[in-house]
């Protein structure tokens, strides 16, 4: 598979790098790979990147981005922090994909049983977690069900996924609000700003 360049990133649009992570994460599901030798990648892409995608992802050790979207070397730009909140810095690295570096892509990558979200269901007050934890808290407000407080607890996988998904769109949300150049962008066509969620039994990413 060919290594992203300028004229192959000129030539992407926002829909086509969605497509792009798509097959990917399908090639990666079937255990097809694409055929491609990542030292060369390193080679081609010395002078350079041009990625189609910005990744924000979880820091979990079963969803490394390039993997599950099956992506080489100089196609993606991964920012991963535990439970892929934003924050200015986050913000920042993601403004530099699109508007410096001509990523078309956005994708807020939540994924199943996320160890952040339980922590925040359950409020868990630990050192620098307790910050963190607190971005994520919001989401866990913002599900309704189940009204009973000792079911809203990382015990119930189905409530911890429910939290996952509202994170992925209030994370979205978040970054448009905070971010007016990424806002811009988006309203001019120039990029796209997704959410996904990965399944970590299966391996598939649903598009929320
Ligand atoms: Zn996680």
């Amino acid at each position: 598979m060919k290594t992203f360049n300028k004229a192959i990133q000129d030539a992407t649009t926002p829909q086509g790098a969605l497509d792009i992570l798509k097959e990917g994460n399908k090639r990666f599901v079937a255990a097809k790979a694409a055929d491609r030798n990542l030292l060369d990648q390193v080679k081609d892409t010395t002078g350079g990147q041009w990625p189609h995608s910005v990744v924000l992802s979880c820091i979990d050790s079963r969803v490394p981005a390039e993997i599950v979207f099956d992506q080489g070397i100089g196609d993606i730009f991964s920012a991963r922090v535990a439970g892929n909140i934003v924050n200015e810095d986050v913000l920042g690295s993601i403004e530099y994909g699109c508007k410096v570096a001509g990523s078309k892509l956005v994708v807020v990558l939540g994924h199943t049983m996320c160890g952040a979200v339980k922590g925040a269901c359950d409020d868990v007050q630990l050192g620098n977690i307790t910050a963190l934890l607190s971005k994520i808290r919001p989401a866990v407000h913002a599900v309704e069900e189940p009204m009973n407080a000792a079911d809203r607890t990382s015990a119930n996988k189905t409530f911890v996924n429910d939290v996952v998904t509202k994170n992925v769109h209030l994370t979205i949300e978040k970054m448009r609000a905070d971010s007016p150049l990424l806002t811009e962008m988006e309203k001019d066509g120039d990029i796209k700003i997704v959410g996904g969620v990965y399944d970590i039994s299966n391996g598939e990413v649903t598009f929320v």
